[in-house]
């Protein structure tokens, strides 16, 4: 990341994000780098931030795009990805967002349930097309990350558990739409524990095994994505570890031959790149703690009161002696703090905020709540 302490913001409005697109760049040459070691195919998840230099980085690249709604998949198309690149997941696709996929010729449907292949097959069946799918099967592998973003649990909602496939096979033969060619995993996201990743491949090869039992050969393995990044010290690790994190899949993984590996990556392509950068509008002095009233808050950046995420908070204006404060955003809820007892150089009104690692999963979760206005993003590549 820029130094964010020499950048001139005097006159800018806040709150806004920042995109520093050099660190992207970095990010992803690295990223296409390490992958294209192994030929692995790389699709970018857009939930993780859909807006257009993002994507237009992305798709430069030759990242594929992995898309979880209708108009993720329209976002992709408009930004240069091709349809023959998309991947299509989500626990509930609504026939709307089925049949864009469908006319717009995708890849793939990662699909989660039983009844959703009935539809697809149906839907494929009206437009007179066959749909390519690969079944989204849930491991039970515990990712060991926070509860609300961990997937891959019998409990969770997400995929297909194992003991439905034999089901599933005697009804992929009747579905006559839809063609099978592969296998998907998404176990969860911000998975800092590479062993989890060994503990994946694992699964994946006894799961391969035994389709190659029932007479199939899985022409793609889509292991999803997941890898996490530095929320604490984002200046110490910019660039996740790539290398490492492919090099367990490439020792790990059993490839048959021809079989091509997918992988799904958002978060760590984009989360160090982007700063929400807010104002203070407001420090309140109590007897028990002091609070610095941000001028952004929940609707900007969720994470901390949707999961307790941690992110870097630093004051880029300030240099006095250090203080402990509470830093909140003004929305009408107590949870909309970003973090309690944060130490900050003694910090007032105007003072300019950095929440670092806000990349991913932050503006796209913004939301207008208060009737706020949509923050602006602006993009910097020197
Ligand atoms: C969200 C999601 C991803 C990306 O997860 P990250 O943790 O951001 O890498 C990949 N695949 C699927 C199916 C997803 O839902």
């Amino acid at each position: 990341m820029l130094n964010l302490k020499n950048q001139n913001w005097e006159n800018t409005p806040t709150p806004f994000y920042y995109y520093d697109l050099e660190l992207l760049n970095q990010t992803v040459t690295l990223a296409h780098q390490e992958a294209a070691r192994y030929g692995y195919h790389v699709h970018y998840a857009l939930k993780a931030n859909s807006n257009a230099p993002i994507l237009k980085t992305m798709q430069q690249y030759g990242f594929g795009a992995d898309c979880v709604s209708g108009n993720e998949i329209k976002q992709a198309l408009a930004n240069g990805f091709g349809a023959d690149q998309i991947v299509f997941a989500g626990v509930g696709k609504s026939d709307a967002e089925i049949k864009i996929a469908l006319d717009a010729d995708i890849f793939c449907f990662n699909c989660e349930s039983v009844q959703e292949l009935e539809i697809i097959n149906e839907l494929a069946a009206q437009q007179n097309t066959t749909a390519w799918i690969a079944l989204r099967i849930n491991p039970n592998v515990n990712a060991n990350t926070h509860k609300y973003i961990t997937t891959g649990l019998e409990e969770n909602k997400f995929g297909i558990n194992t003991w439905e496939l034999p089901e599933v096979l005697t009804l992929l033969n009747q579905l006559t739409h839809l063609e099978f060619i592969g296998i998907h995993f998404h176990i969860g996201s911000q998975i800092t524990d590479l062993q989890v990743f060994e503990q994946l491949c694992v699964r994946v090869n006894e799961i391969q095994q035994w389709f190659r039992e029932q007479g199939f050969n899985l022409k793609h393995l889509n292991v999803g994505g997941g890898l996490g990044v530095d929320y604490y010290t984002p200046e110490n690790n910019a660039i996740p570890d790539f290398a490492a994190y492919f090099a367990i899949f490439n020792r790990l993984l059993e490839v048959q031959p021809g079989q091509v590996v997918h992988f799904e990556l958002g978060r760590a392509l984009v989360a160090q790149c982007g700063a929400l950068i807010s104002r203070v509008l407001y420090i309140k002095k109590g007897q028990k703690k002091n609070f610095a009233i941000l001028d952004a808050g929940m609707t900007e950046l969720i994470r901390p009161m949707l999961y307790q995420a941690h992110h870097k908070i630093e004051n880029l204006s300030s240099n006095l002696p250090e203080q402990t404060y509470d830093v909140v955003g003004p929305i009408c809820e107590s949870s909309d703090c970003f973090a309690q007892n944060v130490v900050l150089p003694e910090t007032h009104r105007h003072d300019v905020i950095a929440i670092r690692t806000a990349g991913a999963y932050g503006e796209v979760m913004a939301s207008n709540y208060n009737l706020r206005e949509k923050a602006t993003a602006i993009y910097s590549s020197n």
